[in-house]
């Protein structure tokens, strides 16, 4: 049987893990981040009606521009985002991808904090931009000063930021990603996939878009919006840098299906967006009970919690998996990571691990 070793593949792309989420379909999902509420039922009819328009003219490419969908994602933005300023693709693992074809690629470096998301490092491979990474702070913070110093000694052409991070739930505040883009002459990439679960009136890096051509600000609707199946990222940044990234999106990206569910979903935003208080209630419950188990959950201001003193991460996620619940080993010793899910869902996943806990020694003390 031929193995990927034996194919002819790029030297740089030797060795390298594909991105790995294990995706078993098991009865509590609480591995990847997904809200855990459905699309509500009115906005699903809204969106295939929508669908079924665009069904008439689908022989015909979409509009290549998606003008409509940019538009109405600037007025959910807001922060006087305009529709020039916008750009989308299928989820914002796009959005990466083809920052990473414009601004990275051979000879150039892209710098990650982690533990971060996974997916940058992952991207800078593919477009063959040498990853590079810098320390954080304690309890994960990034500092103004830890920022521009890494910037300086590593000169990188991209840097990458998360806000709040993946996996561990911690903001980068507003004077680490100024200062990061006067440190250097390349490009700020601030990822805020989870900006939505972030405490009412949060900063965001979208108020630091005037006068900062080398910043993009990216979202998603995977998470707070319950699309991921739908597959819609975005992001702000000056038009120009709209204009790069026309250089290397494929034609007819976006395809026609998808610009008419997200646009359907967006004139429901209110509505989609309902359950992201109840989901910030369920990841504030889990940070106390983690606490009371014996555990060291981080704060967080997304939708997942991380958590540290667990003597067998392996252990833990094989026997929470056997009981029909997933989570997220992030290779992090004595970490593990858990998605706030409806209610019911959290409850079992916290009884189930303080019944391991009794039978496991689950923690380290
Ligand atoms: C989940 C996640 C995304 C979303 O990716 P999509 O491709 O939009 O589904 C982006 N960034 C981070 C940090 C994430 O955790």
């Amino acid at each position: 049987m031929t193995s990927l070793d034996d194919l002819p593949i790029r030297d740089d792309l030797r060795g390298q893990q594909p991105y790995g989420a294990p995706q078993p379909r098991v009865r509590v999902e609480l591995n990847v981040n997904e809200n855990p509420h459905p699309v509500p039922a009115d906005v699903v009819e809204d969106i295939i009606a929508r669908i079924r328009v665009e069904l008439a003219t689908i022989n015909r490419y979409p509009d290549r521009e998606f003008v409509a969908l940019r538009t109405a994602l600037a007025k959910y933005l807001g922060h006087g985002v305009t529709p020039d300023m916008v750009w989308a693709a299928n989820g914002s693992n796009e959005i990466i991808q083809q920052t990473l074809q414009a601004f990275g690629g051979p000879g150039r470096t892209a710098l990650g904090f982690p533990p971060t998301y996974s997916m940058h490092s992952i991207m800078a491979a593919g477009s063959g931009t040498r990853w590079i990474t810098a320390e954080r702070d304690a309890d994960f913070a990034i500092t103004p000063e830890t920022a521009v110093a890494a910037i300086r000694a590593q000169q990188p052409d991209i840097v990458f930021f998360c806000t709040p991070n993946n996996p561990t739930g911690t903001p980068v505040s507003l004077e680490t990603i100024a200062a990061a883009y006067d440190a250097f002459d390349g490009i700020v990439f601030v990822d805020e996939a989870y900006a939505e679960f972030s405490p009412t009136g949060s900063p965001t890096a979208l108020t630091l878009l005037p006068s900062r051509p080398r910043l993009i600000v990216s979202r998603t609707m995977s998470k707070a919006f319950a699309f991921a199946g739908a597959r819609v990222g975005y992001l702000a940044a000056d038009p120009a840098v709209v204009d790069a990234l026309r250089l290397v999106r494929l034609p007819y990206h976006m395809s026609a299906l998808t610009q008419a569910a997200a646009l359907g979903a967006l004139a429901h935003a209110d509505e989609m967006l309902a359950m992201v208080d109840d989901i910030k209630v369920q990841r504030d419950r889990l940070v106390v009970e983690l606490a009371r188990l014996g555990y060291t959950p981080y704060p967080s201001d997304a939708n997942f919690v991380l958590f540290g003193n667990v003597a067998n991460p392996h252990d833990v996620f094989e026997r929470l998996l056997a009981k029909g619940i997933i989570i997220r080993d992030n290779g992090i010793p004595n970490h593990l990571r858990v998605t706030a899910g409806t209610e019911a869902e959290t409850t079992e996943f916290l009884e189930e691990l303080a019944t391991l806990n009794g039978t496991l020694n689950g923690t380290l003390n």
